[in-house]
């Protein structure tokens, strides 16, 4: 059967019959708000590459989560600038550092927002490295006994995901070991599991303070060429216990969402990460392009391509625009 049998126009004619044949459905039910919290009171200073978002204090930090249960969206994921950097990024296990008094401090308000925290040192090293160094490079096993500390203080402080997103091999099942003996079975963890070496984390590096002091971050991150070795990174977190899969960024990799959404049946996230959004903010400022037909168009795009669960800067945004 072909034309004139055939015709898709007669499923496009009205948005009625468009939206009845819908394969893909947003909603803000799948949308994470990354933050980045820093130390001291009042604070709340925008991020020049990202415009709308914000390094905040912990009451300013609380302020936007009131909003963001509001708006619908089910969670948040925290980054912190802590007070003070050193070589083995001790600050990441404090007690008293600002992701676990971010993470008390919600729970104490009642939110019902779900929290989930990034796991990784870079933002507390002095070297902007994710691991420990001895002579410039990157040690793995040490690293993963200071991730698997800063994942506990994480859960301890009332976390109900934690997200590794070092690439150190092993650590998802350090995390997932540390969590257990100490009682915190039910904590889940998502883990970046396909995180690539890319371009497109630079105006994150300002929000968090993160970038590498020398070198680059290629001897553990992932090679952009590579998508099969997205499928065994994605096998051995979740041989190691990982209940969420992810890939980072999102629009370069989506047929790696695509291969791990096929092969897998963990829920698959992805990051649409800092230089994605920069780069539509700064289109949309210039008047280049209509920015809520665009982000609409990637995040369906991501869900599309396998993702469930979205983690956007473009979070508030769309849940605004999906209200309306
Ligand atoms: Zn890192």
């Amino acid at each position: 059967m072909s034309f004139p049998i055939e015709r898709p126009r007669r499923l496009r004619r009205s948005e009625a019959i468009r939206g009845l044949v819908r394969e893909t459905r947003l909603t803000t039910a799948g949308l994470i708000y990354p933050m980045f919290v820093c130390p001291g009171k009042g604070v709340r200073t925008e991020v020049s590459s990202m415009p709308g978002c914000y390094q905040q204090s912990v009451d300013k930090f609380i302020e936007e989560c009131r909003e963001i249960e509001q708006l619908g969206l089910p969670g948040v994921i925290l980054f912190g600038l802590p007070e003070k950097k050193d070589a083995v990024g001790s600050e990441a296990s404090s007690p008293l550092g600002v992701v676990q008094r971010a993470i008390e401090a919600v729970r104490k308000t009642n939110l019902k927002l779900l929290v989930i925290t990034d796991v990784c040192l870079c933002e507390y090293t002095d070297h902007g490295h994710c691991g420990v160094i001895e002579d410039g490079r990157v040690l793995n096993d040490p690293t993963l006994e200071i991730l698997a500390d800063a994942a506990l203080s994480h859960a301890r402080a009332g976390a109900d995901i934690v997200a590794p997103s070092d690439m150190m091999d092993g650590r998802v099942g350090a995390i997932r070991s540390r969590l257990d003996e100490n009682g915190f079975s039910e904590v889940a963890i998502l883990a970046y599991a396909a995180k690539y070496c890319s371009g497109f984390y630079g105006p994150f590096r300002e929000a968090a303070q993160s970038a590498p002091q020398f070198g680059d971050r290629r001897s553990y991150q992932m090679d952009p060429a590579n998508a099969r070795e997205a499928l065994r990174e994605v096998a051995l977190d979740i041989e190691e216990g990982a209940d969420i899969v992810m890939v980072k960024p999102a629009l370069p990799y989506l047929d790696v969402i695509r291969m791990v959404r096929d092969n897998y049946a963990v829920p698959v996230a992805a990051y649409n990460v800092s230089g994605e959004y920069a780069m539509v903010k700064a289109a949309a400022r210039n008047g280049w392009i209509d920015e809520q037909r665009v982000v609409t168009e990637i995040l369906t795009g991501i869900q599309r391509a396998g993702a469930s669960i979205i983690l956007t800067y473009h979070a508030k945004d769309m849940s605004r625009w999906l209200k309306a």
